[in-house]
């Protein structure tokens, strides 16, 4: 029915573009405050530099005639007005905050694709049914204050305000304070706002669109991940006159645990991912046959029952390997995020939009969180990928094309026009 209804709108008016030169300029005034030496940037959440970030971000919205209204959290909402004013909006967004040695486009690029739309809808005339907005979150790299993705995360009621306030940065400055010495603790009561659908444009962070020499990545949602503590017990024995048959050896089970692992991980392949990334032997020492091994084991997928069986696979490996030589065995999941399925409705807005603009999306599930994570479980969801050069974010060197970032801003139009209405 939407995908019918969407086809029809399509060929009833032409496929939008935005205006490319225009979001690469803001791209880079943006990138200016708190420029770094080797090119990226540095503004650290409701830092200064943050500060002068949302300051410009605002003035620029407010150019462009919206209005602004800022949450509990910080978080900025600029509005576009639509025809009917009690529609629930149509809003896109992401961060302006950034690692130490951030890059130009990692959250900024969501932001600024999100004005550029309504500045391109400006100059078009075009007037929506429901309002259209860009929302800037707070904090979402956690860079200084933890968690990431805080804004967000209170706003979808994951995380209690008051414990956010109370997180401090490593000066002793707690977020509720510096909230308030930058201008940016507002009224509205953070979750309040309501949200219609959501999208999120981002560079990609990874390698996948790049090697593929694909434009678009239709997100379709975020993985799973599972975190365990595994501890297995042997015995400790001399190195020289135990023999092998004889031996409980605990690192060596782990070892062939850990082999397993990515067996299992490449069965649930391609999205399935394992890793084991601590590992403490006792007692560590050269001739002593480890007797106890303790190592953190992180599972990951897209779908709920792949990543349950993955678990249930890494049970039965424990089991085969270690129960037959006398090796004790004890395992704990110490965390588990859900995986996110992102709205039906929305991944086929994203899909219709890119293929009218002559793309082929490449469907996709995002490995990072994103402040869209959190948005999925109060309104309905999608997100848009570009590439970025090698893959490489969360560093100075980040790299976007300015026709790649361009594209991914006239998806995001097509998209976010569809699902508010046209008013004829
Ligand atoms: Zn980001």
């Amino acid at each position: 029915m939407a995908a019918a209804s969407a086809g029809l709108d399509r060929t009833a008016a032409p496929t939008l573009r935005v205006d490319g030169a225009r979001l690469w300029g803001s791209l880079m005034a943006m990138a200016e405050i708190g420029a770094t030496a080797k090119g990226g940037s540095c503004r650290l959440a409701l830092s200064d530099e943050d500060r002068e970030g949302r300051d410009l971000f605002r003035r620029w919205a407010e150019e462009a005639g919206c209005s602004i209204v800022i949450d509990s959290m910080g978080n900025i909402f600029a509005r576009r007005a639509g025809r009917d004013a009690s529609a629930a909006p149509v809003a896109t967004g992401s961060h302006l905050d950034t690692q130490p040695t951030g890059g130009k486009f990692d959250g900024v690029y969501g932001v600024l694709a999100g004005l550029e739309v309504i500045r391109r809808l400006n100059e078009l005339g075009i007037e929506t049914d429901a309002p259209i907005e860009a929302i800037v979150w707070t904090n979402e790299e956690g860079a200084r204050f933890a968690p990431s993705m805080i804004g967000s995360g209170v706003f979808a009621g994951v995380f209690d305000q008051a414990e956010a306030y109370a997180t401090r940065d490593l000066d002793g400055k707690s977020l509720g304070e510096e909230l308030a010495r930058v201008g940016y603790r507002g009224e509205e009561p953070c979750g309040a706002h309501p949200i219609g659908a959501f999208f999120e444009a981002h560079i990609e962070q990874g390698p996948v669109l790049e090697a593929e020499g694909r434009t678009i990545g239709a997100v379709v949602g975020a993985q799973g991940m599972n975190w365990y503590d595994v501890e297995l017990s042997g015995a400790e024995a001399h190195a020289g006159t135990t023999p092998m048959a004889r031996r409980r050896d605990a690192y060596l089970a782990a070892a062939r645990v850990a082999d397993r692992l990515a067996a299992i991980a490449h069965a649930h392949g391609p999205h399935g991912v394992a890793t084991v990334g601590q590992v403490q032997v006792f007692p560590n020492s050269r001739n002593t046959v480890p007797g106890r091994v303790a190592f953190s084991v992180d599972l990951r997928h897209p779908e709920a029952d792949a990543l349950a069986a993955m678990e249930a696979a890494m049970a039965r490996a424990l089991a085969e390997i270690c129960d037959p030589v006398g090796i004790e065995r004890r395992i704990e999941r110490i965390s588990a995020e859900a995986p996110i399925g992102f709205d039906p409705d929305c991944v086929e807005a994203v899909r219709a939009a890119a293929q009218a603009l002559g793309f082929e999306p490449k469907e996709m599930v995002s490995g990072a969180g994103h402040d869209a994570c959190f948005l999925a479980s109060v309104a309905p969801t999608g997100m848009i990928f570009v590439p970025c050069a090698d893959g490489i974010s969360h560093n100075e060197v980040e790299s976007a094309t300015p026709e790649d970032l361009a594209a991914g801003a006239s998806v995001l139009l097509n998209a976010m026009l569809e699902r508010a209405g046209r008013a004829a």
